[in-house]
C-alpha cells in the first residue's frame, strides 16, 4: 500500500503514541481500535498495558471498542511488552495490543498492535490500518463480544524463559544481582525469574509508578548512578536496569560501569555464538556498533543490516527465521522466545553467559592452552567478559532542522561531500571514511531533525570526521 502523504501519519515508530487526551484522545483511540478491529478481522485478542496512570481508563477503552468491533479480548493487565507479545503465539491469539508509551515521559501513553507470530505489525500494515482510520469504513461497530481475564501470562512466560537456558548451572553459581525496575513493569516479572534462577536480587525503584518518579522510564548510561553504586556498594555480579514497558535493557558491570546497550549486545552475540548458536545470522540496524559486527566476523557469522527501528529488526528475523537480533539502545531480541526486544530473556542470557563464562570464549581457552594450565573453574566477571571486546570510539548527536525537506537536504549535501570509501544509503547515508571509521546521518521519520551517529577504531579520526560533517549540518541549517 502507498503512503497519502497529504494526510498525518498515526504511527511512529513504535505504534501510535501521543500525550494522553491531547493527541491521543479517547475520540482517536476508540477509532484507531475500530480499524484494528476491522484489520485483525476475528480475534480474540490479547491486551496488556504497562503502569501509566491513564491506562486504567485506556485499558477500558480498548477492550470494550475491540469488543463492539466484533472481537473477543483476552486480558493480562498489567505485563511487560515482551511478556504480552509472547502471549500472542502461546495462547493461539490472532494478535495483541500493548497499551504503553515505553520509555517516554508520564503523560504520553501509545497503542502497540502486534500480529498473530507475536511481533510489531509490519509498516506495510501500519498504512492499511490507517487506510482504515482515514476512511473509517470500520466493519462492525455493534458487537457485543466479550472480555476475559487472564491472569497466567506472566507465570508462562516465565516457564518459557526457564526452558530456554541452562537453570542448573546459573542456579549453581548464586548470584548476587541488582535490578533497577525504573518504576516500570518489569517489576512484575524480574524479580521473580531471577529468584528462581537462584539469585540473591536487589532491587531499586521497584513500586509502579506512572509518574516514573525513581530515574524516569528511560535507562541511560547517564542516569543509572543509583544502580552502579547499589552495585559496588552490595559486591553485586552485575546490575541491570529497564525502561518503562520492560523491552530493554542496560547492564552495569560489577565495578559498577553501565555499558552502552549495543555494547552488551555484542558481548551477548559472542556468547551465543561460541556455544548453542554457532554461525547464526545477526540482524541489526545499520547504525549498530562495528563491535557486533567484528565479533561475528570473528566466529564465522553473518550480519544483516535493517532499517534503524526495532520494528525493522524483528520483521527482518522473522522472515528468516533468525535467532539474534539486536538494536543499539538496549534491545537484543533471541528468536528462540519471540523475536522481538527482551528485558528479561536477555537477563537470563546475560546470568546463563556468566555461569559458562569459565569455557565459552576463544580467546580464553587459546590462553589456557599458551599457559598449559587445565584450570578451568576460573569464572571471569562481566568487566572482564566484556573487556575483551575491541574499543571502538562512538559519537552520537541530533540537529533540529527547520523543516523535514532542509533534513532530507543535509543527507544530500553529507552524501557529496568528500571522496569516502564507500556510502551506503539503506537509510539515510553511511558514510565510510576507511574500514573501521563511519559517520552516519539520517533524518527522523517523526521530527524536523537530523540524527548523527559515527564510530571509528581510532579517536582522533573519529574527532576530525564528526567535526567536519558537523561543520556542513550546520552551515545548513543557518
Ligand atoms: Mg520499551
Amino acid at each position: 500500500m502507498k503512503q497519502d502523504k497529504s494526510r498525518k501519519r498515526l504511527f511512529g515508530t513504535n505504534g501510535v503514541r501521543g500525550i494522553f487526551g491531547k493527541d491521543l484522545t479517547i475520540e482517536l483511540t476508540i477509532d484507531l481500535i475500530y480499524s484494528l478491529s476491522t484489520y485483525f478481522k476475528y480475534g480474540p485478542i490479547i491486551v496488556g498495558c504497562d503502569g501509566r496512570k491513564s491506562n486504567e481508563i485506556l485499558s477500558n477503552v480498548v477492550t470494550s471498542t475491540l469488543n463492539s468491533g466484533g472481537l473477543d479480548v483476552i486480558y493480562a493487565g498489567k505485563v511487560p511488552t515482551p511478556c504480552l507479545q509472547f502471549a500472542i503465539k502461546n495462547k493461539k491469539c490472532n494478535g495483541g495490543i500493548m497499551i504503553t508509551a515505553s520509555h517516554n515521559p508520564p503523560e504520553y501513553n501509545g497503542i502497540k498492535p502486534c500480529s498473530k507470530e507475536g511481533v510489531e505489525i509490519s509498516r506495510e500494515d501500519e498504512l492499511i490500518v490507517e487506510e482504515i482510520f482515514y476512511s473509517k469504513k470500520f466493519a462492525k461497530i455493534d458487537g457485543t463480544n466479550k472480555t476475559y481475564k487472564d491472569d497466567s501470562v506472566i507465570r508462562e512466560y516465565i516457564d518459557k524463559v526457564q526452558s530456554l537456558i541452562d537453570v542448573d548451572k546459573i542456579k549453581s553459581r548464586a548470584f548476587k544481582v541488582v535490578l533497577d525496575l525504573g518504576n516500570g513493569v518489569q517489576s512484575l516479572v524480574a524479580p521473580y525469574l531471577l529468584k528462581n534462577l537462584g539469585c540473591e536480587v536487589i532491587t531499586v525503584y521497584s513500586d509502579i509508578d506512572g509518574n516514573f518518579p525513581g530515574r524516569g522510564p528511560e535507562p541511560t548510561v547517564e542516569n543509572l548512578n543509583t544502580l552502579s553504586k547499589m552495585v559496588k556498594d552490595n559486591n553485586a555480579d552485575f546490575g541491570v536496569a529497564y525502561d518503562g514497558d520492560g523491552d530493554r535493557s542496560i547492564f552495569c558491570d560489577e565495578k559498577g560501569v553501565i555499558h552502552p546497550g549495543d555494547r552488551t549486545a555484542a558481548l551477548l552475540v559472542k556468547y551465543l555464538l561460541n556455544t548453542k548458536h554457532k554461525n547464526a545470522e545477526i540482524i541489526c540496524p545499520i547504525n549498530t556498533t562495528m563491535n557486533v559486527s567484528l565479533v561475528a566476523q570473528e566466529l564465522n557469522s553473518k550480519v544483516i543490516e535493517t532499517k534503524v527501528g526495532s520494528v525493522e529488526v524483528s520483521r527482518e528475523m522473522l522472515k528468516r527465521n533468525a535467532i539474534i537480533g539486536l538494536e543499539e539502545n538496549g534491545g537484543f531480541m533471541y528468536g528462540k522466545i519471540n523475536q522481538v526486544r527482551d528485558g528479561t530473556m536477555t537477563t537470563a542470557l546475560i546470568l546463563e553467559m556468566l555461569a559458562n563464562s569459565n569455557s565459552f570464549d576463544n580467546d580464553f581457552d587459546s590462553n589456557l592452552k599458551n599457559n598449559q594450565t587445565t584450570n578451568t573453574e576460573e569464572f571471569r566477571t562481566f568487566s572482564e567478559l566484556i573487556g575483551s571486546l575491541r574499543k571502538i570510539y562512538q559519537f552520537k548527536t541530533k540537529f533540529q532542522c527547520k523543516s523535514k525537506e532542509i533534513a532530507d537536504k543535509i543527507i544530500t549535501e553529507c552524501i557529496k561531500h568528500g571522496n569516502p570509501m564507500k556510502i551506503d544509503t539503506l537509510d539515510g547515508a553511511k558514510i565510510w571514511i576507511d574500514e573501521e571509521t563511519w559517520v552516519m546521518v539520517r533524518p527522523s521519520g517523526t521530527e524536523p531533525l537530523v540524527r548523527m551517529y559515527a564510530e571509528s577504531t581510532s579517536e582522533t579520526l573519529l574527532d576530525s570526521k564528526v567535526r567536519e560533517y558537523t561543520r556542513i549540518i550546520e552551515n545548513m541549517i543557518k
